[in-house]
């Protein structure tokens, strides 16, 4: 019995790197189905053809978290394979970095319609569900860059934004059992963070006291923690998982 046996998960942006290491997780951990939500479905189904008599468990459906419709439609087809949605994490995420006064306006609207608003088309039609039952865990995959970091004034505003959602959503939905948390991580070792210089990885790496980049499996133990009944008292909380990095 591992501590998710018996629920159902919605994982966003799954195919790869953070999103791919959470679904392995659960897996581990037990879980009984997970929808693994992604842009590029056929990433998805690379990870299950990998992953033996465990494939049966993971249902890959393509979607664009930005858009409404296709959310709808993924959590329909979500609840028709598994009956229900107990654990929902919004990961899917992007960066069209620049400083602020070279910022085109597709690079800040592609970014908050996905990192923000993509949490909010998801948790629009699962929260319903979480209520019904009066039971749900969402975990939200903020970043450090929460905090301010030059370049990225439209992810760190999309990040922030996700730490005032899910404390709301953690006020509103402790009444039904439903807990709301954040995780912050710091620089973390995927595609995303592989397209930093260099020179400025360098850099990072001296603010960091364990003196290392973070592994996507450490994001995945506590994404998988905050999403276990072992948290079940913890609600409306931001986890800064940066290696001691102070922002
Ligand atoms: P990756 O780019 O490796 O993975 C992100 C996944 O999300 C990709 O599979 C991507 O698909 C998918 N995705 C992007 N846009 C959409 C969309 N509109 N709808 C559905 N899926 C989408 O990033 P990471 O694994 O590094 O990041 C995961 C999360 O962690 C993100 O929210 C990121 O902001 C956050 N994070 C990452 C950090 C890091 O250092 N790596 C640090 C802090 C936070 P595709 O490739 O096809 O676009």
């Amino acid at each position: 019995m591992g501590k998710l046996s018996g629920k159902y998960a919605i994982v966003t942006g799954g195919g790869k790197g953070i999103g791919e290491s959470i679904v392995k997780r659960f897996l581990e951990d037990g879980i009984e189905g997970v929808a693994v939500l992604e842009y590029d479905v056929k990433l998805v189904e690379k990870m299950v053809s990998n992953l033996g008599e465990a494939s049966d468990k993971v249902l890959p459906i393509q979607c664009d978290v930005s858009s409404e419709a296709q959310v709808k439609t993924a959590v329909s087809q979500a609840v028709e394979r598994f009956g229900t949605v107990d654990i929902l994490v919004n990961n899917a995420g992007i960066t069209r970095d620049s400083m602020f006064h070279k910022m085109a306006d597709e690079a800040w609207d592609a970014v908050l319609n996905v990192n923000l608003k993509g949490a909010y088309h998801l948790c629009k039609y699962v929260i319903p569900i979480m209520r019904n039952n009066a039971y749900g865990r969402i975990v939200n995959i903020s970043s450090v860059s929460a905090f301010g970091n030059v370049g990225q004034a439209n992810y760190a505003t999309s990040k922030a934004g996700l730490i005032g959602f899910s404390k709301t959503l953690a006020k509103e939905g402790g009444p039904k059992n439903i807990t709301v948390n954040c995780v912050a991580p710091g620089y973390i070792e995927t595609d995303m963070y592989n397209n930093v210089p260099q020179e400025i990885i360098a850099e990072h790496m001296k603010l960091i006291p364990l003196r290392r980049l973070g592994q996507p499996n450490e994001v995945a133990s506590a994404v998988s923690f905050l999403s276990s009944d072992d948290a079940s008292f913890i609600s409306g909380q931001c986890l800064i998982l940066s290696g001691g990095a102070t922002t």
